[in-house]
C-alpha cells in the first residue's frame, strides 16, 4: 500500500496526526509532515506504508477535510479517496 500526501493542499487541520503517527504536526508552517516519505514532485510526499499500519494510514486519509491525503492499493489503484 501506497500514501501520497499534497502537503500543497494541506490546510493544517490535524486530523491525520491523532489518527496515524507518521503524520506528524509541522506547527511552523501550519502543515502536516509525512514521516519516511520521499517528496516526489513538487509538495508530494509518497511513501510505502507498512504492514500492520494499513488501518491508520487508511483512518488519516479518510480524515482529512480537504482530501489531501490518497492512498493506493499493490496494484496502484487509489482506494481513497
Ligand atoms: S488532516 Fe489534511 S489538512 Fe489536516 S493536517 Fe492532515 S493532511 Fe493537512
Amino acid at each position: 500500500m501506497r500514501i501520497e500526501f499534497d502537503r500543497d493542499t494541506c490546510i493544517g487541520m490535524f486530523q491525520c496526526t491523532a489518527e496515524w503517527d507518521a503524520f506528524q504536526r509541522d506547527e511552523d508552517d501550519g502543515k502536516a509532515d509525512l514521516e519516511g516519505s520521499e517528496e516526489q514532485e513538487d509538495d508530494i510526499f509518497v511513501r510505502e506504508v507498512p504492514e500492520g499500519e494499513e488501518l491508520d494510514a487508511k483512518f488519516a486519509a479518510r480524515s482529512c477535510p480537504v482530501d489531501a491525503i490518497a492512498v493506493y492499493d499493490d496494484d496502484g489503484e487509489q482506494i481513497i479517496p
